[in-house]
């Protein structure tokens, strides 16, 4: 099994490529196809398991296919002015929903390669940071939202600055974190935040362990569990 034959969108082959990365690993090698045919995904991986392109990987591959059609409205982020272009709502397509600050800028780095010179732009935001400052991220366009739970249930109950309404893909990542008491009450809102008329959402769920918790999580929201890794 080798990048090439995966059947990979060209622009991310090549970021793939760029990225150093030769062959996929295992936990890769059971989410690309699985994610390519729209299934949702319980993935048990640890950190260094390759989890973060298990998942970004052929998500943003197939929304790269589409972006034109999918992305909404927004000021070019290159040119933007600050206080001549119009900021806007951002409308991701991808959200992934992280424990922590440090996993969030990891992972917003990942994505930034495999968005590299394409109509994909990645944001994050988590708390701690300046909130002034990632809503004016946001509104200069988000296509692929890195967040922890906190920071997005705030910008969610901004809707001139954040809506879920369009969100295609919700990864809820390093779960097990997530599933303490204090978490509970914003992950069900940001779970059902992205629910939408068409039902094209899908839900994926990455954790180390799998404790009642997660797996309550999953039969909640999960239409089907399809990977499943040690
Ligand atoms: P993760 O488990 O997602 O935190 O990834 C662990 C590290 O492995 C990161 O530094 C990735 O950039 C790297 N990595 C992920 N997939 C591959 C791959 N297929 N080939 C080489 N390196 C990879």
């Amino acid at each position: 099994a080798n990048f090439k034959d995966a059947g990979l969108h060209p622009a991310m082959l090549r970021n793939v490529e760029l990225a150093g990365y030769e062959v996929p690993t295992p936990i890769q090698r059971y989410c690309l196809p699985a994610i390519f045919l729209g299934h949702d995904v319980i993935g048990i991986a640890q950190t260094g398991s390759g989890k973060t392109g298990a998942y970004l990987i052929p998500i943003l591959s197939k929304l790269m296919g589409k972006a034109k059609k999918l992305a909404a409205p927004r000021p070019n982020p290159a040119t933007f002015q600050e206080g001549v272009d119009q900021p806007m709502r951002a409308e991701p397509l991808v959200v992934v929903v992280v424990p922590t600050r440090e996993l969030a800028v990891q992972i917003f780095n990942e994505a930034r390669k495999f968005c590299y010179r394409t109509m994909l732009r990645p944001c994050v935001v988590y708390g701690g940071g300046a909130a002034r400052d990632q809503e004016q991220q946001l509104q200069k366009g988000c296509d692929v939202l890195i967040a922890t739970p906190g920071r997005l249930v705030h910008f969610m109950e901004k809707p001139q600055v954040l809506t879920l309404r369009r969100v295609r893909y919700m990864v809820i990542d390093e779960a097990d974190e997530l599933l303490d008491d204090d978490w509970k009450e914003q992950l069900d809102k940001i779970m059902s935040g992205g629910e939408q008329e068409e039902g094209n959402l899908n839900y994926m769920l990455f954790s180390a362990t799998f404790p009642k918790a997660a797996r309550e999580l999953a039969k909640t929201h999960l239409a089907e569990t399809h990977v499943r890794l040690r």
